[in-house]
């Protein structure tokens, strides 16, 4: 079985494409993503419509904001863990804590950009529970994991290559942070850490977050 993982840039948030059987995205962006979307897309001769899942790891704006965009262009079902659903479908713009002083700095400027970003709000498909929710019906050899701790409705992506999609689990790259590690807002690190020990449990061998770059999960296991 051939599996392809295309990592698009939309607006400070990667989000990723993972082509089995099926064709599935983690993650919609920053608003206003949609001609972006497309040109990345045809890029990658992709057709919109063959994307048939939109999984939105955690309810924060710069992971849901193309949402509604994105749900238009390929007429993929919204999934996020149910706690979250109200901030996609009312466009809400939580901010959890920041952690440690850098997360105190950029939560100045996040906050700043944070009133002026507007995106419409976007029917949820399917709200997640906390069980693991499996992709085969996808097309897709894996399962989503509730992986708390950035905030409480966070989930992962892990397909059964090893291969996972975590959001905000964890961050590897400026300007949130040098090297892999905490998030720089959390809304509790000590469920971020079990998180962690939950995904190299069930077999997390690659990290891929949204904001920093591709490495490998050991790195976990000595932060823990
Ligand atoms: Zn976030």
């Amino acid at each position: 079985m051939k599996t392809e993982i295309h990592r698009l840039s939309l607006g400070m948030c990667y989000c990723y494409l993972i082509k089995q059987e099926g064709l599935i995205l983690v993650d919609t962006g920053f608003p206003n993503q949609g001609k972006k979307f497309l040109k990345e897309l045809t890029s990658l001769s992709i057709v919109p419509k063959d994307i048939s899942l939109i999984i939105l790891t955690h309810g924060h704006n710069d992971h849901i904001g193309s949402a509604n965009e994105i749900k238009g262009l390929t007429g993929g079902k919204v999934a996020i863990n149910q706690r979250e659903k109200e901030w996609v479908e009312q466009a809400l713009k939580p901010l959890p804590p920041p952690v440690g002083l850098w997360g105190k700095i950029m939560m100045i400027m996040l906050k700043r950009v944070t009133t002026r970003i507007h995106f419409p709000g976007t029917p949820v498909d399917l709200a997640l529970g906390d069980e693991d929710f499996s992709l085969e019906d996808y097309g897709i050899h894996g399962r989503v994991l509730h992986t708390p701790g950035h905030t409480a409705g966070s989930m992962s992506l892990l397909l059964d290559t090893g291969d996972a999609f975590v959001g905000d689990l964890v961050m590897n790259g400026l300007p949130m942070r040098i090297g892999a590690g905490m998030p720089i807002i959390a809304e509790s690190t000590d469920a971020v850490k079990k998180s962690w020990r939950k995904l190299l449990d069930n077999g997390a061998k690659w990290i891929y977050c949204a904001h920093g770059k591709l490495f490998q999960a050991d790195k976990l296991q000595k932060l823990l």
